[in-house]
């Protein structure tokens, strides 16, 4: 990293340079929803100046290049994830849509009365709901892997549920309200000793570290562009090519046809299969683009300089009196929820915003982990690489601050 210049870096991100309420903005919400920068924002405003025109249907000259520039994203998703196959990369509009996809697509086919699904105990409810709606219709179950209080895996228990009634396993990559990476590979490992597919949600593991689908050996692996430095709207579903061909589309209309009559209608092939109806086009224009900055400022480099600030903002926070950090997994990433004594994590929040500071509080979409805690909710900060030392220590500041003024 010694060679990485990270302040030109955050300069280019114009909403770093914003004030809030008299105070420089401190953006640490980067888990809900990270920034983007220049180039990005231009690309997307230059397509919608310049480019704009639906994609595979026209012959004419835009639509032309609006269909290159959108498919172009594709590609490089491929590359960035290291897919096997162009047509492993579906369009969804974000990790929500892609597990959705999977669990009517994938589930409706495949699950029958008594058949099991193991999800964890931290997963981001877009990994649970989907699941239990398709669970209800087709009779099957959801077995959970529990969790110990420091916010890992009990990897014991999760060997102990795998059966021959288990027909999925779906795990977060890494917790978005803890922070923790949990042990993926081995997850998948076990699971394919037994048949059985696996569905990572990796919102919060592609903008944080180098991830690669063909050496995890992922069957499905979902993602956010807004969460990486790209536009909301956009996501990609990854899946192994011979389980996508065998899934029947999740929705009709335009695009995802070969041909309709009446009578019966035949399906389009993959990738287009599972993309009805006009994408979200600007904004797959825009993600290729922010691919192209990654992979500039290099994924490595990103996870080893969140990792630095990360163990700072931990052991700055640590020094506190009476706050306790929620989610102490040996390996985490990116996250530090937190409670102070005797502050709900709400007003917590509204005092730092005061401040200029910006954290997510409350139940972070997993009310599995704060019933497992037994506490509403936590305030959250949630690291990238464009933050810097300062924004950690004016978080600090900021929490010293809450705690005089309650
Ligand atoms: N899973 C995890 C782990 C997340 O953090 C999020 C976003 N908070 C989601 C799924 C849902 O992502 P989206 O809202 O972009 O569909």
């Amino acid at each position: 990293t010694l060679t990485t210049d990270w302040e030109a870096i955050r300069n280019q991100f114009p909403v770093l340079k914003r004030e809030i309420k008299g105070n420089p903005l401190v953006y640490l919400d980067n888990g809900a929803s990270s920034q983007m920068p220049q180039r990005v924002i231009d690309r997307i405003n230059d397509y919608h100046s310049n480019e704009h025109a639906n994609v595979h249907r026209g012959i004419h000259t835009l639509s032309q290049e609006g269909t290159d520039a959108f498919e172009a994203a594709r590609t490089k998703v491929k590359d960035f994830i290291n897919a096997r196959h162009l047509e492993e990369i579906i369009y969804t509009t974000g990790t929500t849509d892609s597990i959705n996809l999977v669990a009517n697509s994938y589930g409706r086919k495949h699950f029958r009365e008594g058949d099991e699904i193991i999800l964890s105990a931290m997963e981001h409810h877009a990994n649970i709901v989907p699941w239990q709606m398709v669970a209800e219709e087709t009779g099957a179950k959801i077995k959970v892997i529990p969790m110990t209080d420091e916010g890992e895996l009990v990897m014991e228990e999760f060997h102990n549920l795998l059966s021959d009634r288990t027909k999925m396993v779906g795990v977060l990559h890494v917790s978005n309200a803890l922070g923790t990476v949990n042990p993926v590979e081995e997850i998948i490992e076990a699971a394919h000793a037994k048949d059985i597919p696996v569905l990572i949600d990796g919102a919060q593991a592609v903008p944080h570290a180098v991830v690669d689908v063909q050496k995890l050996d992922a069957d499905f692996y979902a993602f956010s562009a807004h969460k990486m430095c790209g536009p909301t709207g956009f996501g990609i579903l990854y899946g192994k090519k011979e389980l996508l061909e065998d899934m029947p589309p999740y929705r009709g209309g335009g695009d995802m046809i070969d041909k309709v009559t009446f009578e019966k209608t035949t399906w389009n092939d993959l990738p287009h299969k599972f993309e009805a109806g006009t994408p979200p086009i600007a904004a797959g224009v825009g993600f290729a683009e922010t691919i192209d900055f990654l992979n500039e400022v290099g994924m490595e480099n990103i996870a080893a300089r969140e990792q630095e600030l990360l163990d700072y903002a931990t052991e700055e926070l640590r020094k506190i009196d009476g706050l306790k950090i929620v989610g102490t997994a040996k390996n985490k990433a990116s996250v530090i929820s937190f409670l102070l004594e005797g502050i709900h994590p709400t007003d917590a929040g509204t005092i730092l915003d005061q401040k200029g500071i910006a954290v997510r509080t409350g139940h972070h979409c997993a009310q599995p982990i704060m019933d497992h805690f037994n506490i509403p909710g936590t305030a959250r900060a949630s690291i990238s690489f464009y933050n810097n030392k300062e924004d950690i220590d004016r978080l600090v500041e900021g929490i010293k601050y809450v705690k005089e003024f309650f």
